[in-house]
């Protein structure tokens, strides 16, 4: 297995799924692997239980400059400056604003006590917020030419069935063809990264875009590369076939751990230092609290196999 994971949720842009891109059935994404690997009960609070959350801004201005970078594409490539990528950002919250829980986000702390937003709470936070989105928007301009790029797609859903009936889904930033049909996957990073886990949390996310695609165009990605926005830092990587069966592997380890858990109910929670981002300690047994009986019908509802009772109506 890869190195432990270490996930930075506050960053985690928020992405809604749409009816079209919802999974027919229990589905393995990078984020719900980085789940389960932090914490078991976390997993389940969030993918069996659906939990709802707070949003964070750092989240939401991950989601606000992917939106920005994902239309920065629809212009000619000519007209692709750092001006006009930061007109594409009031248009853009606005859209997002409407969207539920965003009415919240600047009317009281942020639930990221590091954010630099996080004493806003006025328009003045909002104003704050907005720039550093600003700012990652420009910085992406010293990592990469986009009037050089022309994207194959831009936030591709990718997925495949395994042999083994595991559904591996995620949703790939930017993908690039080159004419010789080498492919780049290219994902972008608004939050900062810990310096001891940002090769372990690159690679993990970056590899398992690499096998669907490898799985699905018979093709290994030339180069996955990761833009951290927040650090101006890019990281590049290239795999190969044996290391991909490899992380074929691991995804099928953290599947079948993942199936036991939901079989039996039993979600063991572990405490990190990154429960300080958790929403659900409330309900954790690591902070003295007892987690709700588990969804054994909601479970079976959404496909999962489980040996707990169901109510058959
Ligand atoms: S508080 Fe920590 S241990 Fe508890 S569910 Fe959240 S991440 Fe897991």
């Amino acid at each position: 297995m890869t190195a432990v994971l270490q996930t930075d949720p506050p960053a985690t842009p928020v992405r809604t799924t749409s009816a079209d891109t919802a999974p027919r059935r229990p589905s393995l994404s990078p984020s719900r692997a980085a789940d389960f690997k932090t914490c078991p009960l976390l997993y389940r609070f969030r993918t069996i239980d659906r939990l709802p959350e707070r949003k964070s801004r750092a989240a939401v201005r991950g989601t606000l400059v992917h939106t920005v970078l994902e239309r920065l594409y629809d212009l000619p490539a000519a007209e692709r400056t750092v001006e006009a990528a930061r007109t594409l950002i009031e248009p853009a919250w606005a859209e997002l604003r409407e969207e539920p829980g965003m009415a919240e986000l600047f009317a009281g702390p942020d639930v990221e006590p590091s954010s630099p937003a996080a004493e806003g709470g006025d328009e003045d936070g909002l104003d704050a917020w907005l720039a550093s989105a600003g700012t990652l928007v420009e910085t992406y301009f010293s990592l990469e030419d986009p009037t050089r790029i022309e994207p194959h797609g831009r936030e591709e859903l990718v997925e495949v069935t395994l042999p083994d009936g595991l559904l591996l889904r995620g949703f790939v930033d930017r993908l690039d063809v080159a004419p010789t049909g080498a492919l780049r996957v290219v994902d972008y990073k608004t939050g900062g990264v810990p310096r001891e886990a940002f090769e372990a949390k690159a690679l993990f996310q970056m590899k398992f875009y690499a096998l669907v695609l490898w799985r699905t165009r018979g093709v290994v990605a030339a180069q996955l590369k990761l833009l951290y926005l927040k650090d101006g830092d890019v990281l590049t990587y290239s795999p190969d076939e044996a290391e991909l069966l490899r992380f074929e592997r691991t995804l099928q380890a953290i599947w079948a751990a993942i199936e036991r858990a939901v079989s039996t109910g039993d979600f063991r929670p572990n405490k990190s230092r990154l429960c300080s981002w958790c929403d659900h300690q409330a309900l954790c047994p690591s902070f003295g609290g007892t987690p709700p009986p588990f969804p054994a019908e909601a479970a079976a509802a959404a496909g999962w196999r489980t040996t707990l009772p169901v109510t058959v109506v």
